[in-house]
């Protein structure tokens, strides 16, 4: 079964929004317990914050964004209804947490793509060409034939290992053409469309040339597209930038105000991505 990575709820009650003054609180932590389990949330107010939203992040941070006028009595209880599924997502990180272990290539293990988590499953099927399929939440690799008692040395874990790189890598090249030519118009200082290549990095996303062509990691294809989008905006502002200077970043704030909790986001699955 595919889970979402990013858990997001809406506060969709049509209560009143209270009004008073901001608190001091922001940014600060706050507190309640599910049974002996202390749980922390912060508290971030924003002017365009239409209804609250409580999001759980990989590295088990509880963000709880709110509309600048509501109280933090409202914001309480609001946390403390969601409570279960607030804790019920921070044991599944945490499961997850865990579970960052060498990949053996065998059926049930997690394999992501576009922020989703899928389970590997390998089958051996004579019938059919060795392939890679997405289907009903699982990312299955059909081999032609067992080879787990093979003599040359490529054993089965390589062969599967082989078809998913080749599958990853295909999905990128398509992924990152649609998601370069989408948030292209957004770089007006770039005026000839710029090309990438693919290259696995085990400690870089991407990077750009001098001349202006981006060199992108296969793995980033597991991430969620939003992800994607901030990585090729953060290469596509070093053509105009070279460097992480102050005007760098201001121009990346530019394309992609939030591009912060983006990167958030990116870093805390980054583990479980370029794991192989
Ligand atoms: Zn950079």
């Amino acid at each position: 079964m595919a889970s979402r990575l990013e858990h997001t709820t809406a506060n969709n009650d049509k209560k009143p929004i209270e009004d008073s003054k901001p608190t001091k609180a922001d940014g600060l932590l706050h507190h309640l317990y599910y049974g002996q389990d202390k749980i922390s949330y912060e508290v971030i107010r924003k002017d365009k914050a239409r209804k609250l939203r409580i999001k759980v992040h990989p590295d088990q941070r509880v963000v709880v964004s709110v509309p600048m006028q509501v109280t933090d009595e409202f914001i309480h209880q609001s946390v403390q209804k969601r409570v279960r599924w607030i804790w019920q997502h921070l044991q599944d990180f945490a499961k997850q947490k865990t579970d960052v272990l060498p990949k053996r290539y065998v059926s049930g293990e997690p394999q992501f793509y576009l922020g989703r988590r899928y389970v590997l499953k390998v089958i051996v099927d004579p019938e059919q060409a060795a392939n890679v399929k997405l289907i009903r939440g699982k990312l299955t690799v059909t081999l032609t034939h067992d080879d787990s008692n093979a003599s040359d040395g490529s054993d089965r874990a390589a062969k599967v290992k082989a078809l998913l790189d080749a599958w990853y890598q295909a999905k990128a090249r398509m992924v990152f053409a649609e998601r370069l030519a989408a948030v292209l118009p957004q770089a007006n200082w770039v005026h000839n469309s710029p090309t990438f290549k693919i290259l696995s990095m085990k400690k870089q996303w991407g990077s750009c040339s001098a001349q202006g062509n981006l060199v992108l990691n296969p793995h980033l294809v597991k991430a969620p597209k939003e992800c994607i989008d901030y990585v090729i905006l953060h290469e596509l502002c070093h053509i105009k930038e070279h460097n992480h200077s102050e005007r760098f970043w201001r121009l990346l704030t530019l394309v992609m105000p939030h591009w912060k909790a983006v990167k958030t986001e990116l870093d805390s699955m980054a583990e479980f991505y370029l794991n192989e």
